[in-house]
């Protein structure tokens, strides 16, 4: 049976996947990226639980969860790779528990919201860059690396409400070597940094755009300043601009500043005209999680409810006295920390290792459910495509709250 689904393994939730089950499993047959098709390709999750390592029933299993919980002073919930319900029922483990959160998501959503928070940011959805976009910028190296199918869907869609079939492309930073074959066909104008130089180009960029005639008397090798000249002339014609950045693929060390300084671009450029940020992130539910922190506790990060109530004080990994794991998406193992750790995941990466191990099933494979969209503004239907008894983390979850 061949049906369309929406794809979890990152957060453009393409949602034209072919995908066609059978006997041996899952297949995607149009529409996918590679880390699609590995992600509906991996095998069926485990199913049994283990107690150090040992396989055991899940009843008890989960007790022993319950129990190590129950122990804890400081538990931190971390990894949080899960969908919509398994966000809620981690946030009522925490408020039952007094335990912190924390999103693998989280570091890079912070550098958006510290900017936001100081500079406010005029964004835009993949909707209106793929219908209206002219012009779109991209800032930093590899931009798409983590979210494969933007360009396909949003430059380079099969039909589009306003924008014309070629644009305008600028790229500040280095383009991967798929990106510039997916850009084939519009003009491309790359700035490329030298070592650490991106945020130093976006400077120069801004001062230009800003003041016309700083360009023509700085003191810049005329290579540079050619493209800077015609990265001005693009964003600066732009009807309907985007500037297109993702946190994970930024330098890390100058990723607030970047972040500081495209949306100091925006307010300028938008005294003129019209010109949108988009940040390509949060992928594992990292969106999600985001608005779910925010509707439960008010706060979109760093939520912590080791004082009996909701505050985001965050807390050090290294300071936690347990930890309960959750992994739906991938195989990214718990952090090595020598306290109880409980592992929820379809994968058993550190499982052998974990006080406990409770399998759970692939969100959009194993179960239905709800994700957030990168950009934030609409949340996507996930299905069931397999019925292997696997669980969702929500349902494990709950499961423990009870034996609390
Ligand atoms: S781009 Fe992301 S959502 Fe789209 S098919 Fe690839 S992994 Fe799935």
């Amino acid at each position: 049976m061949t049906a369309t689904v929406t794809c979890p393994f990152c957060s453009l939730l393409c949602d034209d996947l072919s995908v066609r089950a059978s006997g041996s499993g899952l297949t995607v047959s149009a529409n996918a990226c590679q880390r699609a098709r590995q992600g509906f390709g991996l095998p069926a999750p485990a199913t049994e639980a283990r107690i150090a390592g040992v396989v055991a029933p899940l009843e008890r299993a989960v007790t022993r969860a319950a129990q190590l919980l129950q122990k804890s002073r400081k538990a931190l919930l971390g990894g949080l790779g899960t969908d919509v319900n398994g966000l809620r029922a981690a946030l009522r483990l925490a408020e039952r528990t007094d335990a912190a959160l924390w999103h693998e998501q989280e570091p890079y959503a912070r550098q958006n919201l510290k900017a936001l928070q100081s500079r406010g940011g005029i964004m835009t959805t993949l909707g209106e860059v793929k219908n209206r976009a002219d012009t779109v910028l991209f800032i930093g190296n590899n931009v798409t690396d983590n979210h494969p199918r933007f360009i396909e869907r949003c430059i380079n869609p099969a039909h589009a409400l306003f924008a014309g079939k070629h644009r305008k492309l600028g790229y500040l930073g280095k383009p991967g070597r798929t990106e510039l074959a997916d850009c084939e066909g519009h003009e491309l104008v790359t700035l490329t940094d030298q070592g650490n130089g991106l945020a130093n180009h976006l400077a120069l960029l801004r001062a230009a755009l800003t003041q016309p005639q700083w360009l023509a008397a700085a003191e810049l090798p005329a290579p540079k300043r050619n493209k800077l000249k015609q990265l001005v002339d693009m964003v600066g014609n732009a009807q309907y601009g985007a500037l297109v950045w993702s946190p994970a693929a930024l330098p890390q060390d100058q990723a607030d500043l970047i972040i500081h300084a495209c949306l100091d671009l925006l307010r300028d450029l938008n005294v003129k005209q019209r010109f949108a940020g988009l940040s390509l992130g949060g992928n594992n539910g990292g969106v999600s999680w985001q608005s779910v922190a925010t509707w439960q506790t008010g706060f979109p990060a760093g939520v912590n409810f080791t004082n009996g109530r909701p505050s985001a004080n965050g807390v050090q990994a290294a300071d936690a006295d347990c930890l309960l794991w959750v992994s739906g998406f991938n195989r990214q193992p718990p952090p090595a920390l020598a306290v109880p750790t409980i592992i929820l995941s379809p994968h058993q990466a550190g499982a052998s290792a974990a006080d406990v191990y409770l399998p759970t099933g692939v969100p959009g494979i194993d179960h239905g459910g709800n994700l957030f969209r990168t950009d934030g503004v609409i949340a996507l239907p996930l299905q069931k495509l397999r019925d292997r008894g696997a669980p969702s983390a929500a349902e494990v979850i709950e499961q423990i709250v009870e034996r609390l």
